[in-house]
């Protein structure tokens, strides 16, 4: 089943019309990294420690709750190579990746739900769910009570960075989904020796590139100023470069390109 699941997630990327360039220049994403965690693995009790008590686990947010799948969408190289000639502003395409190709994104949370439904499982997707909320100010900043990234991290998919991204065998330019179902599936095993292996920085004390990327300074080696980098991503960079792009989210991405982890695992 575990193979059925993941190639209706790779189907419906490589299918899907929401996945193109209006300008018909290729995709948006390549194609999807899956993977799965048990709804009872201790991570997710931890991670009320770790982010927050209001942070959410799978039986929270379903009953009966058995795994969760989560995905990873690969922003192209072509995409990518337009943001890594970038220093101030995102590009053009890697804006309209965040726009509509996260627009896809969410129509594949939805997919997956009423797919999941039709075989007979039950399953919410954390982001749409009546209990999901953000908060401006915790311990750990800006929050919410799901964390995609830490729900990749459960599932084998990769590690944290310096930057805050996560760094999977594809890098660290991506977009991130996940679902909670009913359905039980094998856990995809986490390989890293820990939750940070796959950044330099934090592997062997080198690197530190996504710093000196960062046009408003929210990366040291002390870690991400998230309130300054989204100052930035939803405040400055849309106000700059949202209309002449014509859309409302234009994302950043200049710390996830022109650095060692932006399509690799960096060696
Ligand atoms: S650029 Fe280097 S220090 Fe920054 S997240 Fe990537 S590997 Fe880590
Ligand atoms: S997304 Fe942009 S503003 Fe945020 S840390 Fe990265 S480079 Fe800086």
């Amino acid at each position: 089943m575990e193979i059925r699941i993941r190639d209706e997630i790779r189907r419906f990327v490589a299918e899907s019309p929401g996945n193109r360039f209006p300008d018909g220049s290729g995709p948006y994403f390549d194609e999807p990294l899956v993977g799965f965690a048990a709804a009872e693995d201790p991570l997710f009790g931890d991670y009320k420690r770790i982010i927050g008590a209001f942070h959410l686990t799978p039986t929270e947010l379903l009953e009966g709750a058995a795994t969760v799948i989560v995905w990873v969408l690969p922003i192209t190289a072509a995409t990518r190579m337009t943001n890594r000639m970038e220093s101030d502003w995102p590009s053009r395409k890697w804006s309209l990746t965040r726009s509509h190709g996260e627009t896809l994104n969410g129509q594949l949370r939805r997919h997956l739900v009423a797919h999941l439904e039709g075989l007979g499982h039950r399953a919410v997707a954390p982001q749409y769910s009546p209990a999901w909320q953000e908060f401006a100010d915790t311990p750990v900043g800006i929050a919410s009570t799901w964390s995609e990234r830490h729900a990749a991290y459960a599932a084998g998919l990769g590690t944290f960075s310096l930057s805050d991204g996560l760094i999977t065998e594809r890098g660290i330019a991506h977009r991130l989904g996940s679902v909670v179902t009913s359905l039980p599936l094998p856990p995809t095993p986490r390989t890293a020796p820990d939750h940070l292996h796959n950044c330099l920085y934090h592997r062997e004390g080198s690197c530190g590139v996504c710093i000196g990327r960062c046009p408003v300074g929210a990366i040291t080696f002390a870690g991400h100023d998230k309130l300054r980098c989204r100052e930035f991503v939803y405040g400055a960079a849309p106000r700059e470069v949202g209309e002449r792009y014509g859309v409302q989210q234009t994302g950043c991405g200049l710390c996830q390109t022109r650095v060692p982890c932006e399509a690799v695992v960096p060696p």
